[in-house]
């Protein structure tokens, strides 16, 4: 295919699909994404996702969802459901939709194959004797007494494990590959094990025995006649055991497993171990915490399926570990947004100006620009009114030159408005402002005035015409850097990695706004309504991003 068509950057794992289709290996690709449903989506599979629909959509080719669902133990419908909205969020559509379950009946016919040519027998020994007699890297594992068990007898005790006739534990379906090898994965391991009385989401109570993961995952990628199986740099070393199922197995397909470095993320944790553990704990407000790594919460934050796809098309493949800075993630965002996202004004901590040369009971309609750049956005009316509200930060009594904000006495441009000069700051007895008194220049909308300097242009909002909206400032999830080492990672929480801020003032016409659309709110950031909390009543926005990458500076401070 031309490179002009490709929307993604190439990859060494694209290469190797490029070699494959030019040496007529393959006329088509077909890869597959594999998640447990053990928990919801997070940034690090997104890099799985983008790699394995983004070879879909550049090849010809096609990507199956499936289910790696052997484990009912951890997985429930919930995630199931909360992973097909988050794939299908981020862009993508699968070929085939299955669940590894669905390979249940044909995982067992090929188990009795192997028993049949000798190499796989039912074991006897607990899990811990057979962990124990594992052996190490240095030193060979020992054979299992019931190694060489005859083919009828394992015949028949796997089809009684199946019957239900053994308790949990009791009994597995080992291997037969090799005991000395220095590989620990081929020392003979489990295929099968017996769970009673699970309920699968999917097989309900039909089965006692349940596949392994190494064991299941071959088959059920050959069954869909995947030509490339793409899986994360702690599988390279169960390669060996993923060809030698497949290889001692009647089936014909023989996928390749090719595999790349995991996404870790600065200042936060990325295994659903770790996420669970966050949820259940209640250290944060669900899964679709805004502040959260997952999908669902970088969506509810407000991040946009774009950026998501861009920052991991920014990041690569390859097979060298890393831990990506938030700021890149952050600058993915920050830049589509700058891009897209309409401009508003809100006041987070308001302070109140009177400008009293402004008639009383005035009403003026401004059109101001939806955006600096992109015209196409169009305008809105923003509404002037004799009282305003700015930003408590945007005035002090005295200041430099370098403060480009009013000071007593000193000019400012109201955006998009006139220009005030403050007269007097009220304060109650202990000296706290309570207004400002100012004076505007009815000669300044649109021009500068003449002679005189303006300082700079700060933001507001009618004090009678604006709406109260509840603000949700967020930061990093953790303190440290690379979190959760050791599992008391709760130490390592950021305690003010949640800021409400209850009062602001957002102007007239985001009223109007929707669920699902993105403002600048000017000089504050991006924000968006909150999907979850968020009432007509009492609207909550999410601040996406700030404005400017703020991660170095936190970290110096
Ligand atoms: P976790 O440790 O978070 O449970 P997992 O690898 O067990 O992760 P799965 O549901 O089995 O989670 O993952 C589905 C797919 O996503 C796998 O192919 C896996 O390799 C890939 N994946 C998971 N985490 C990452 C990550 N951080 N970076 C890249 N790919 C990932
Ligand atoms: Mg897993």
């Amino acid at each position: 295919m031309s490179d002009e068509s490709k929307a993604s950057t190439s990859n060494f794992i694209r290469q190797i699909i490029d070699d494959d289709l030019a040496s007529g290996k393959h006329q088509r690709i077909r890869t597959r994404f594999p998640p447990e449903p053990n928990g919801y989506l997070h940034i690090g599979h997104a890099k799985s996702i983008v790699l394995n629909f983004g070879i879909a959509e550049d090849y010809p080719g096609t990507c199956n969802l499936r289910f790696d669902d052997t484990n009912p133990a951890k997985e429930e419908e919930e995630f199931v459901a909360a992973i097909e909205e988050d794939v299908q969020w981020l862009g993508y559509s699968w070929g085939e939709l299955r669940f590894a379950s669905n390979y249940f009946e044909q995982l067992y016919d090929y188990a009795v194959e192997l028993i049949e040519v000798g190499k796989a027998f039912v074991c006897d020994l607990t899990p811990d004797e057979v962990r124990e007699q594992r052996g190490t890297l240095t030193e060979p594992g020992r054979e299992s007494p019931h190694r060489n068990r005859s083919v009828e007898e394992n015949l028949d005790l796997f089809q009684r494990m199946r019957a239900g006739e053994f308790a949990d534990g009791s009994r597995t379906l080992r291997a037969r590959i090799d005991m000395a090898s220095p590989n620990i994965n081929l020392r003979d391991p489990t295929l099968y094990r017996i769970r009673h009385g699970l309920i699968h989401h999917q097989t309900g109570d039909a089965w006692c025995i349940y596949p392994m993961y190494d064991y299941t995952h071959p088959i059920s990628d050959a069954l869909e006649d995947i030509t490339h199986s793409l899986c994360t740099l702690e599988f390279e070393d169960h390669r060996p055991l993923y060809d030698w199922v497949l290889d001692n197995i009647s089936i014909d397909c023989h996928p390749r497993q090719i595999e790349f470095s995991r996404l870790n993320l600065e200042y936060t944790v990325m295994s659903k171990r770790k996420l669970t553990q966050l949820v259940q704990e209640n250290c944060v407000a669900g899964w679709d915490d805004p502040r959260m790594p997952t999908i669902a919460g970088l969506r509810r934050r407000g991040y946009t399926p774009q950026s998501i796809r861009q920052f991991c098309e920014l990041i690569g493949v390859t097979k060298s570990e890393g831990t990506v800075e938030m700021g890149v993630l952050e600058n993915c965002i920050r830049s589509h947004l700058d891009a897209i996202a309409p401009r508003r004004m809100a006041v987070l901590e308001p302070l109140r100006l009177v400008i009293t040369n402004y008639p009383e009971g005035r009403t003026e309609v401004l059109q101001a620009d939806n955006h600096p750049k992109d015209a196409s956005l169009g305008t809105r009316e923003l509404m002037l009114t004799r009282e305003v509200f700015i930003d408590r930060a945007d005035f002090r009594e005295q200041a430099n030159k370098k403060y480009k904000r009013l000071v007593l006495g000193g000019e400012v441009r109201l955006r998009n408005a006139y220009v005030v000069r403050c007269d007097e700051a009220v304060k109650d007895a202990d000296g706290n402002i309570l207004e400002l008194r100012c004076s505007y220049d009815p000669e300044t909308l649109g021009q500068n005035p003449v002679g005189r300097k303006v300082r700079g242009v700060i933001h507001w909002v009618s004090a009678t015409l604006g709406h109260k909206a509840e603000v949700r400032l967020y930061d990093r999830l953790f303190r440290s850097a690379n979190p959760g080492r050791s599992d008391d990672f709760h130490s390592e929480l950021n305690p003010d990695s949640l800021k409400v801020v209850h009062e602001c003032v957002v102007e007239p016409v985001l009223n109007q706004a929707q669920v699902g659309e993105r403002f600048q709110f000017e000089r504050e950031g991006y924000f968006c309504l909150d999907n979850r909390d968020s009432t007509p009543e009492r609207p909550v926005f999410n601040r996406i991003v700030s404005l400017r990458d703020s991660w170095g500076r936190v970290e110096a401070g």
